[in-house]
């Protein structure tokens, strides 16, 4: 037992137990690891008892532990849980739910477990239907951990314990408008999109051709950038015009994240071949989802059997209406724009009177603020960006660094973040910019 143990050396036998325990390439968060036990809402609590603002977690989407999804779960945990070889109503009516929430002609569901296999599913239909294996993605892109996926996600590829970019993959450059290649020039949705074509083309000349451009909508890993507006329809177009299906990752951006629309593609207007969703769709219960046409469903019934034994099994089906159900009575999606906009409104009048901030970006509660070390340079202050996560921690609010530099501070919080907790965050963010900047 714990008894007569201090709270430090109990911490510390758990370090090293896991530290012997799990694989070594796990990485825990933060300079002082911290135990959670518990979460409420927007928050979560320390077994110390310290409560925090979670600022990061875009999975537990309507707060965590909510009530409504925890009761679905566990009533229908208590009644069955089989899988999608036998008819459920359950299952059906979800898979009504979610395609009615997309756009024609995106009509048709699969259900898996992780936004890995999402995106693996993508591909297999994309190759299915073109014939071809060729993948092109974008330059600091994450779509997952398996082989398939690291293969493709340069964020992975490029990075420490990394690869040479594989033959059946090209990388077009990310549509970042304040650090990448057409920053502040004339036309960028253009001139990216033509990166685009760029890319097919060459992987036409050298490998296998495109079957798939994969893209988020809006780009996470790559510093939560937002693509000028037109980059997508026009980024489609010349993956379509390539012979290649447009896929959108929308595992970090949908489900009312961005507040102006539902879904991240709608906020440009654009219609993607096949969808891929996770993280907020299970409000943190592993349940994921592929949905696209009906022509694409069908190529790819080649007469393999298609199973995932445990993609929409009940239970997730369960949890996943029940995610559906508060997201529309709770009015999550206006509520994340209005709270949204007023951060991000605040980060713009902290980023007037603090140089450390080089850019403030993103819609409703997907933000990004990222710090240099000197506005007309752009260099990037990753270490700053660090020492602001950590001062910010030691006052009870968890953000975190991205961006191909790491010096990106991301905000994306359970969408039940309240404006008092907006409004703290400001003044904390206002005082710790402060000190840093002495
Ligand atoms: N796509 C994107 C954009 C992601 O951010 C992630 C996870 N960070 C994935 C796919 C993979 O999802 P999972 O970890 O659920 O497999």
């Amino acid at each position: 037992g714990d008894a007569g143990v201090s709270p430090e050396s109990r911490a510390r036998r758990l370090l090293d137990e896991r530290a012997r325990r799990l694989g070594p390439s796990l990485r825990l968060s933060y300079r002082e690891p911290l135990e959670i036990i518990r979460g409420e809402g927007a928050y979560l609590v320390a077994r110390d008892g310290r409560r925090f603002l979670d600022l990061v977690n875009n999975v537990c989407h309507v707060g965590h532990c909510h009530p409504r999804v925890v009761e679905a779960l566990a009533a229908q945990a208590a009644r069955l849980n089989t899988n999608t070889r036998y008819l459920h109503e359950t299952v059906v009516e979800y898979a009504r739910r979610l395609t009615d929430l997309l756009p024609d002609p995106l009509e048709v569901c699969y259900f898996v477990c992780s936004g890995s296999e999402a995106n693996d599913l993508a591909l297999r239909l994309a190759r299915a239907a073109t014939g071809r294996r060729g993948v092109v993605a974008l330059e600091g892109a994450y779509h997952g951990n398996l082989g398939s996926l690291v293969e493709i996600s340069h964020y992975k590829f490029a990075g420490p314990g990394g690869f040479e970019c594989p033959p059946h993959v090209e990388v077009a450059p990310a549509p970042d408008v304040y650090r990448g290649r057409y920053r502040d020039g004339a036309e960028p949705a253009r001139r990216y999109a033509g990166d685009v074509t760029v890319a097919t083309a060459r992987l036409a000349d050298r490998g296998p051709p495109a079957a798939a451009f994969i893209c988020e909508s809006l780009l996470g890993c790559c510093g939560q950038v937002e693509p000028p507006p037109g980059y997508l329809p026009a980024a489609y177009a010349a993956a379509r015009a390539a012979g290649a299906v447009v896929i959108a990752d929308e595992v970090q951006v949908g489900f009312g994240r961005v507040g102006d629309a539902f879904w991240g593609f709608e906020l440009q207007d654009a219609v993607p071949d096949v969808v891929t969703l996770g993280k907020p769709i299970g409000n943190g219960h592993p349940l994921a989802a592929v949905v696209t046409t009906r022509a694409l469903a069908e190529a790819f019934d080649n007469g393999m059997e298609s199973f995932n034994t445990y993609g929409g099994n009940p239970v997730s089906c369960a949890v996943g209406l029940a995610v559906l159900d508060v997201l529309e009575e709770e009015g999550l999606q206006a509520h994340a724009a209005r709270v949204g906009d007023r951060l991000l409104a605040g980060l713009r009048q902290l980023a007037e009177r603090h140089p450390l901030i080089g850019d403030v970006r993103g819609r409703g509660l997907f933000l990004g603020v990222e710090l240099v070390e000197d506005r007309t340079t752009r260099r990037p202050a990753a270490a700053a960006a660090d020492d602001l996560v950590e001062a910010l921690k030691s006052r009870g609010f968890l953000l975190s660094t991205d961006g191909p530099a790491h010096n990106v501070v991301k905000i994306k919080p359970p969408l039940v973040i309240g404006p008092e907790d907006v409004e703290r965050l400001l003044v904390a963010l206002d005082e710790e910019l402060e000190r840093t900047e002495g």
